[in-house]
């Protein structure tokens, strides 16, 4: 996010709260979840942190004032049924709720009509539930798209109504791809497939019949034999292994022959690309050249990563979901990157890799700012049209 130096007000709008009837209110992005389950919602102000949301970088023209708004239709806690919440957002009308909201908010808040400028963010969430629930490409899905499209139309009619057309810039990207369902692909003849690696409530004998191969790799490696409430994997999803600390120590195993017998584990199994231990990744032995291993060494935090990352083959799933996403494979990884606003040139395609790392960049230079503190991304002079 841009840094703001002290600005009016910094809003996070959980937009279950309108659909629920309650009176919207703040929510603090990072903290231990929605409190607005039964007890009464929040008075709007800025959230707990936003106050630390100044960096030490200072601005080459400095801010002060301006709005921070993120609206988003993401699922959060709505009234006390989970699954109304659900399905209120895999549904076309979660985006035009958004989209009345922003409309709204840029007349409450009078966004970019002050004397500083304001970022108003935007997550169109229904499209991934969408997605998930009926695969990237189903007509529910084309259906959803198509009437958030609608609901942008509706947001630029009202930005030019409001600022002009010249008054504000808009970018438009997504945090991920998608795959299509294993089971309609290996209709049409793909090597497709779903991994099995659901928990099994701790019992070896219920598990997914891929989690329990591994498991039993791993006796077989490192010359142990756990009984069937017993076992090595104490989380298995999301592209990693995290290894059970409490078993390795029981049995004299030490983390790193446990996440390498993990490791080689894996790799034998089915639908699976490549694994590395974090180890590996962390200390970077891996090919310079290994795309793969490169995406997963960016996905890596030391402390909260698993033992083992993985990479799924393509077309492969770990997931019980219809579709889903969060593999290196390209169809999963590239996202749309569209720009408008003052000074972009019209209908130009950028023919070379660009990344969503270079939204914050590119627009801190068209505000002639200074770009966040530890930002990763470039500018993209194609975009803002001067050097
Ligand atoms: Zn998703």
């Amino acid at each position: 996010m841009m840094h703001v130096r002290s600005q009016r007000s910094a809003l996070w709008w959980a937009l279950a709260l309108v659909v629920a009837g309650c009176v919207p209110g703040t929510r603090d992005e990072n903290g231990p979840g929605p409190p607005f389950g039964g007890g009464p919602p929040k008075r709007l102000g800025p959230g707990p942190m936003f106050g630390a949301a100044t960096t030490s970088v200072k601005p080459a023209r400095p801010i002060t004032g301006g709005t921070l708004l993120a609206l988003s239709d993401e699922r959060t806690a709505i009234a006390a049924d989970p699954d109304r919440d659900r399905i209120f957002v895999a549904d076309y009308l979660a985006s035009q709720v958004l989209a009345d909201l922003a409309l709204e908010l840029i007349d409450r808040h009078a966004l970019g009509r002050g004397p500083a400028p304001d970022l108003l963010a935007i997550s169109f969430s229904s499209t991934d539930y969408v997605g998930h629930e009926y695969g990237p490409d189903s007509h529910e899905l084309l259906d959803t798209y198509a009437r958030a499209d609608r609901e942008l139309a509706r947001l630029l009619a009202k930005l030019d109504a409001a600022v002009g057309a010249e008054g504000y810039a808009l970018v438009i990207c997504a945090d991920h791809g998608a795959g299509e369902a294993p089971e309609k692909l290996i209709s049409l003849g793909y090597d497709a497939g779903r991994l099995e690696t659901g928990g099994g409530g701790g019992h070896r004998s219920k598990m997914g019949r891929d989690r329990r191969a591994i498991e039993q790799a791993m006796d077989e490696a490192l010359g142990k034999k756990l009984g069937d409430d017993e076992r090595w994997i104490a989380h298995f999803g999301d592209g990693e292994i995290h290894l059970d600390r409490a078993r390795l120590k029981a049995q004299g195993v030490e983390l790193r022959a446990a996440a390498e017998a993990a490791c080689a584990a894996l790799t034998k199994q089915r639908g699976i690309a490549a694994a590395f231990t974090k180890t590996q990744l962390l200390e970077g032995r891996f090919a310079p050249n290994d795309r793969v291993a490169r995406a997963l060494r960016l996905s890596t935090h030391p402390l909260r990563s698993g033992d083992v990352a993985f990479a799924l083959k393509p077309f492969w799933l770990a997931s019980r979901l219809t579709a889903s996403h969060g593999t290196p494979n390209l169809y999963d990884q590239r996202v749309p990157l569209l720009w408008m606003g003052p000074g972009v040139p019209r209908g130009r395609v950028v023919d070379e890799a660009v990344t969503p790392a270079d939204v914050a960049p590119t627009l801190a230079a068209m505000l002639r700012v200074e770009p966040p503190a530890g930002c990763e991304g470039r500018v993209l002079t194609q975009v803002i049209g001067r050097p």
